[in-house]
Formats: C-alpha cells, structure tokens, sequence
C-alpha cells in the first residue's frame, strides 16, 4: 500500500495542471489516467493547435460565456485564474501563440508544446504519474482516509480529485467515471448531454442541401425566444448530414430538442431591397444577381426550391423576391438531432454545481473534489473550456491539505 497527499484520476488538461500546482506547494502528488497517451484532447484541440484560452473571458459576468445552473459558480476560480494567469505561464515556457478571432488563443507551433509545458510543470513538483492506469474501486475509511484499488496496486491518501472530464469522444478515452463516483457518495448530477455539435436533419427534409457539402459562409445564427433566445455572429458549415461550423457549434449548446434555428445566410446585406434595386437596372437571371449577394453555390442550388426563382431578375414580380429575401435572411429549420457524443467537443451538465464548494472544488463528501468538465461548467468555443479547466485546477490545487495540517 502506498501513500499520497492526493491522487488525481484523469491526466488532462484539468489533472494535469492540477498535478503541477499541488505538487509544487510540496504535496506528493499520484496523477493517474487509463490511457496510455497523456491529454489527448489537448492534442487534438484547435484543430491541433489548441486554443488555449480567450482574451475576452470576463470572470465577473461568467454567465456571458459559460453554461450552468449556476453560472456564478465558476466565478470565483475564474477572477482568482484569469486568462493572463495562463498567458504568463505559456510565456515563462517560452511558447509561441498567436490571437485569431473573438479573442482566441491558439499555439503558433503545436498542442503538444502545452502537453509538454503541463508534464514539465508536473516534473517541476514531483508528480508521481501512472499510466495506463485504471481505478478498479475507491472506498473511504471512518477515518475519512481514501483507499483506491488501481491497476497498479492500492494506494491511500486524504484527498482524491476527479479530473476525468466529460463523455465526448469516447474513443480517446473518456468515460462516465466522474459521474459514477459523484452517484457513489449520494452527489447529485446535473443531466448531461452533447455540447458544441455538429446538428444534423432528417434524410428526406435535408436532401435539397446535400449538395451544399463543404460550402461555408458566415451567418446569424438563432435559437430559442424572448428569455431564452440566443444568437451567434459565426461561420457556418454545410456537411452532407446537417450543419456545422463556428456557428452552429455555438447554437447546439443552447439548442433544445424540437425547437427549430433560425439562419440569416446573408446578414450583411438588406437582401429584399439589393434584390428590388437589381430588378431595376439588370438582365440577369436571379441566381446571377443573388451570388453578388451570397456565395455562388448558395445562391445556385436556393433558386431551385422554387420556379418564380428561376428567370430573369427583371420578370419576377416583387413578391417573389420578397419570399426569396426572407427565405434566406429567415431560414427556419428544426434539427433532428446532433452528432452525439461521437463528435461533441464538450458535455453540458455533469456534477451539480451545489454539491461543490466554488473556493476549492471540494464536495459535500470531505477530501473529495471535482475540477474541469465533469462540473456542470460548460464554456462556449474558443478557449473557454479550457480555462475553466485551469481555474477550476488551481482552485483546488491551492486548497488541498498539505501533510500533517
Ligand atoms: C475535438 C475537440 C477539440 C477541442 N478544442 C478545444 C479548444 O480548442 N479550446 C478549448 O477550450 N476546449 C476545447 N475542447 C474541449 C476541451 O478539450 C475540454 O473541455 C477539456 O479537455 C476538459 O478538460 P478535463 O481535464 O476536464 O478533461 P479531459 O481533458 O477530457 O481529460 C480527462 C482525462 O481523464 C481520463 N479518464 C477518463 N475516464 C477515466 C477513468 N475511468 N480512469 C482514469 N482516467 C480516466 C481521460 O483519459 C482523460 O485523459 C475540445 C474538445 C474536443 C473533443
């Protein structure tokens, strides 16, 4: 039987940095993961090049960017480890990043230079890491001394944290392990389900936008009504199965099942009166004088849906254009479903905010805590998970009990 301060199951970017942190305040830190790579979904974020957190995270109004029951929750981790926290560590290990849109930080070279940084900073506090290594069971004792049967022996310790993240993209390893461990001690569990998805429609009903695979182009994306609506400025992707991209990633994470979207494909232009100024003055057929106004092949494949559409822009009468104007700029849509898990980037729920303390992450069950996505925290695209995932880690790692306190 071996002894630690703490054992931290699950190696990514919340464990890891966790791990570090602790194990630099002088604790003996167990970091364990059931993978054999460390941090896969660091290394395949952003698309490769993680975006590691954004400029534009504002830790007093965490509601603006961050999904919960409670969005106040994560205030308190988030104000106490801001993104420039996370810029200056970066830039200690001498890391390149650039900015992109709305405040993105991304790694100029590779994902793998954070990988590196996070296993140095471990190195740097003496992290003790096994892995593959899986948790068989986890008991505790009246003295309140956590004993965990892993693949590799069982091992004891006073604080046990569960840093084993969401059910996204089960084959690089995750798993329902935080939420097993959350049920075992009576914590309650906020339903989960795929965030930040690709939505995807019924065979029949998306057959006319097949063809429009690969097409992308920016858009208003919109869901919900009055309280609950929400809207997205982004890109939009069409796939063979639905919609994807920036801004339909975005919506998904508010989308309810049944509801439908709302698009606006071109939301730069006043597209009833462009079209009444074309018939005007132009001989052109309608598709012709709409690809000013959107992408050709959008506007090629749209003038199909319907014959008044296809002729020239001069014989149409007005209340064909006006159909075709709010057609685009008010396309409804419901989605059948989403991606699921397969493709999600996040899952929205998890541990219930109320069973954790927003200081240190501990739950109503003493020495055990709960950091990174198996919160009920969820974050838009853009960096924002992840520097939930780092506050949340160094609110717990700055709480843990050092030996013999
Ligand atoms: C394709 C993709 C791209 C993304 N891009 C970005 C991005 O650019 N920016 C951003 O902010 N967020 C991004 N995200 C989301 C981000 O990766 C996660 O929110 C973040 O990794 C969560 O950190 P975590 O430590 O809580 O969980 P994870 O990083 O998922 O780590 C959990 C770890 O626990 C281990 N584990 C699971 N079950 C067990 C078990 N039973 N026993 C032992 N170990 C276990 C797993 O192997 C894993 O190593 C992306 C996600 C995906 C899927």
């Amino acid at each position: 039987m071996q002894n630690f301060d703490v054992v931290i199951v699950g190696a990514g970017a919340a464990g890891l940095f966790c791990a570090g942190v602790a194990g630099q305040r002088g604790l003996k830190v167990l970091l364990l993961d059931h993978s054999e790579q460390v941090a896969e979904k660091i290394r395949i974020s952003g698309g490769g090049r993680a975006n590691f957190t954004n400029r534009e995270l504002d830790p007093h109004a965490p509601h603006k960017h961050f999904i919960s029951q409670n969005p106040n929750f994560c205030r308190s981790a988030l104000s106490r480890y801001t993104p420039a926290d996370f810029v200056a560590l970066v830039q200690r290990h001498g890391i390149g990043f650039h900015e992109k849109h709305k405040g993105q930080l991304f790694c100029d070279h590779s994902a793998n230079d954070l990988i590196q940084m996070l296993l140095r900073e471990c190195a740097a506090g003496g992290v003790e890491r096994w892995q593959p290594c899986g948790v068989k069971a986890l008991r505790v004792d009246g003295a309140g001394l956590y004993d965990i049967d892993t693949d590799r022996g069982r091992v004891q310790t006073r604080s046990v944290v569960v840093a084993t993240g969401g059910l996204s993209i089960p084959k690089i390893g995750a798993t329902d392990f935080g939420y097993r461990i959350a049920r075992q001690f009576d914590l309650r569990l906020v339903e989960t389900r795929p965030g930040l998805v690709p939505l995807t429609f019924d065979g029949d009903a998306w057959a006319p936008f097949v063809e429009l695979a690969g097409l992308s182009l920016p858009v208003l994306i919109e869901t919900g009504a009055k309280k609950t609506r929400m809207a997205f400025a982004e890109d939009l992707l069409f796939t063979h199965r639905g919609l994807s991209g920036p801004a339909v990633l975005q919506i998904s994470s508010y989308w309810a099942p049944g509801s439908p979207v709302r698009l606006n494909l071109a939301p730069e232009h006043e597209l009833n009166a462009a079209l009444l100024r074309a018939k005007a003055s132009s001989r052109k057929l309608i598709a012709n004088e709409l690809s000013t106004l959107v992408p050709s092949r959008l506007a090629d494949s749209w003038v199909q849906q319907d014959t008044d559409w296809q002729r020239p822009i001069g014989d149409a009468t007005d209340k064909a254009l006006a159909r075709l104007a709010e057609r685009l700029s008010r396309w409804e849509i419901s989605p059948t479903g989403s991606e699921g898990y397969r493709k999600a980037e996040v899952t929205l729920g998890g541990v219930d905010t109320r069973e954790l303390s927003s200081q240190t992450m501990e739950s109503k069950q003493p020495g055990l805590y709960f950091i990174g996505e198996v919160v009920d925290v969820t974050g838009w695209l853009g960096g924002y998970n992840f520097q939930w995932a780092w506050a949340s880690a160094h609110a717990c790692a700055q709480a843990l009990p050092l030996a013999g306190t």
